[in-house]
C-alpha cells in the first residue's frame, strides 16, 4: 500500500488547545556524540571519554552529582554551571542524564523561552517539569511478531495503558518537513487504512467516538481542524504470522505524555494521541495522573525516573520564575534541576535587586555551583573531531588545524557549526572529504558572531536609514 502524501485532519477541540512555540529537544542533537562523564572507577575524568574532552574539574564534580543524586541525596538541591560561553555547560548537563541511564528523561531549554504571549509562565514551567520526570512502566503484553512487506515489525497488545481505548496498537509514522511523529492507531484502524488503500491527497478523518475512519470529504466538527501536510508515511500493517507471545515490556513515558494522554483522552479523541504536542493541560488532568502513577508503583507496575531539567541562561528568569522553581525543587516529584549561566554579579530581571549570578540568594543556598573554563587548542581540536566523527564527515588534517584556529580564535560552537557547510561546499566540489580551502569558503560565507556585530556596527548607519 502507498500511503504517500497525505493529509490527516484529527478532530479536537482547538478552543482548549494552546500550543508551546517550538519544540524545545532540538539542542540535544548537537550533543549526541555525548554517551556519559567519561570518568573512570575513581571518579578522575579520562581527557577523552564517553565523547567529552577536558574540562576535567567540571566532570569530575559532575561525577559526584550523579552519585548524590543515586544516593537521594541531592532532592531539594539543584546545580548551577558557570562559565563562558561554549564551555559545554549543556554538554555537561546531558552527560548527567546519560549517566543517570539510558532512559532518564533531559529536557534543556534557554530561559528565554519561558515567555510566551500564550502560555502562562508556570504552565511552560509546569510542562517543563513533567517532561523531565519519567515513568517506567512495567506490563505483560501480547506481542505479535512477524514481518510485513520486508520489515520486520511487532505491535503490541497494551494492558497497562488506561487512556488507550484501542485494544491493539499499531504505528503509522508520519514525516513532515520538520518533525516525524509516530501515531498509535487501534488495530482495526491501522487495519482498515491499510484496506482502504489510503493515497496521496486523501484526508483521513477518524471518528472519535466511533473510531470510524473517513477517508473522503469533511465531516462535521472538522472545521478548522488543523492540517498536517505529510510527506511519507509508512503503515505498518499487522503481521500474518503466527508469532504470539506474551512479553514483558518496559516503556518509560514522560509525566508529561500521560497528562496528554488523558487530556486527549478527554477531548474525546481515540485515534491519534501523538498529534497532541504542548499545551495548556488542566489541574485536574495533572492530579489524576499522579494518582495513577502513585497506584502504579504501589503495585510494583511502575517507578519513577527522575530526569534532568536545564535551563540555559538563568539570569534570564524573573522572580516569578525562581520562585516556582525554588519550590519545584522541594516538591516530592522534582527533577534534577541544572541551571547554567555565563554573568557574574548582575540585576535579577525585572527588580533593581543585585544578586550573583542573577539569581535570588534562596535559591542560590540550595544550588551546587560547578565552574567551567575555556577550552585550549588540544581540546578544541578533538572535540571537532567527535563531532565530525558523529556526522560522519572526513576532515582533511589541514582542515582540521582550519577548524581549530578559528575555535581558538572565534568559538568552539561556530567551528562545529561549519562542518556541516563545509562538507556541501567540498561536495559541491565533487568531494566527500574537506578541505582547508572548503572551511575557508564557509567561514566566509557564515559569520560568527563577532564578526556579525561588527558587522552591524560599521553598518549601523547605513542599515537604520
Ligand atoms: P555552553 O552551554 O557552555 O554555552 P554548550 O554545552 O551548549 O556550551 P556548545 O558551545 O554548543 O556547548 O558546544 C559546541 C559543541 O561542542 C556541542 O556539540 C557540544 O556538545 C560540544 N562540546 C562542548 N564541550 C564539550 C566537551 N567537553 N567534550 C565534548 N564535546 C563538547
Amino acid at each position: 500500500v502507498n500511503l504517500k502524501n497525505f493529509i490527516i485532519y484529527y478532530y479536537c477541540e482547538m478552543s482548549e488547545i494552546r500550543e508551546l512555540k517550538k519544540p524545545i529537544r532540538e539542542k540535544a542533537s548537537i550533543h549526541s556524540h555525548i554517551k556519559g562523564l567519561g570518568l573512570d572507577s575513581n571518579g578522575k575524568a579520562k581527557f577523552i571519554a564517553d565523547g567529552l574532552v577536558g574540562q576535567a574539574e567540571a566532570r569530575e564534580a559532575a561525577g559526584v552529582v550523579v552519585q548524590l543524586i543515586k544516593q537521594g541525596k541531592m532532592s531539594g538541591k539543584g546545580i548551577l554551571f558557570v562559565g563562558p560561553p561554549g564551555t559545554g555547560k549543556t554538554a555537561l548537563a546531558v552527560a548527567i542524564a546519560r549517566e543517570l541511564g539510558e532512559d532518564t528523561p533531559f529536557t534543556a531549554i534557554n530561559a528565554s523561552e519561558i515567555y510566551s504571549t500564550e502560555l502562562k509562565k508556570t504552565e511552560i514551567l509546569t510542562q517543563l517539569i513533567r517532561k523531565s520526570i519519567g515513568v517506567r512502566i512495567r506490563e505483560k503484553r501480547l506481542v505479535y511478531e512477524g514481518v510485513v512487506k520486508d520489515r520486520k515489525i511487532k505491535v503490541a497488545r497494551s494492558r497497562l495503558n488506561p487512556y488507550s481505548q484501542a485494544p491493539v496498537e499499531a504505528q503509522i509514522t508520519l514525516t513532515t518537513k520538520d518533525d516525524e511523529r509516530t501515531l498509535s492507531v487501534g488495530e482495526e484502524i491501522a487495519q482498515q487504512l491499510v484496506s482502504l488503500g489510503v493515497k496521496k491527497g486523501d484526508v483521513i478523518m477518524i471518528d472519535a467516538q466511533t473510531g470510524q475512519v473517513i477517508v473522503e470529504g469533511k465531516a462535521k466538527g472538522f472545521e478548522g481542524a488543523k492540517t498536517y501536510d505529510i510527506e511519507t508515511t509508512k503503515v505498518l500493517e499487522m503481521p500474518t504470522g503466527p508469532v504470539r507471545k506474551e512479553k514483558e515490556i518496559t516503556t518509560t513515558l514522560t509525566l508529561n505524555d500521560l497528562d496528554l494522554n488523558l487530556a486527549a483522552r478527554n477531548l474525546a479523541v481515540t485515534a491519534i494521541f501523538s498529534f497532541f504536542t504542548e499545551r495548556e493541560i488542566n489541574e485536574d488532568v495533572r492530579k489524576e495522573v499522579d494518582r495513577l502513577v502513585k497506584d502504579w508503583i504501589n503495585q510494583g507496575r511502575a517507578e519513577l525516573v527522575v530526569g534532568v531539567l536545564f535551563i540555559d541562561d538563568a539570569h534570564t528568569l524573573d522572580l516569578e520564575a525562581f520562585s516556582f522553581l525554588t519550590r519545584a525543587l522541594e516538591s516530592e516529584l522534582a527533577p534534577i534541576l541544572i541551571l547554567a549561566t555565563n554573568r557574574g554579579l548582575t540585576k535579577i530581571r525585572g527588580t533593581d535587586i543585585e544578586s550573583p549570578h542573577g539569581i535570588p540568594l534562596d535559591l542560590l543556598d540550595r544550588l551546587l555551583i560547578i565552574p567551567t573554563r575555556p577550552y585550549n587548542a588540544d581540546e578544541i581540536k578533538e572535540i571537532i573531531k567527535i563531532r565530525a566523527d558523529e556526522l560522519e564527515i572526513e576532515l582533511d588534517p589541514q582542515a582540521l588545524e582550519e577548524l581549530t584556529k578559528i575555535g581558538v580564535e572565534n568559538s568552539l560552537r561556530y567551528s562545529v557549526q561549519l562542518l556541516e557547510p563545509s562538507l556541501i561546499i567540498a561536495q559541491r566540489n565533487n568531494r566527500s572529504i574537506i578541505k582547508v580551502e572548503d572551511v575557508v569558503i564557509a567561514s566566509k560565507l557564515f559569520s560568527d558572531v563577532k564578526r556579525s556585530v561588527k558587522f552591524v556596527k560599521e553598518y549601523e548607519n547605513l542599515l537604520l536609514k
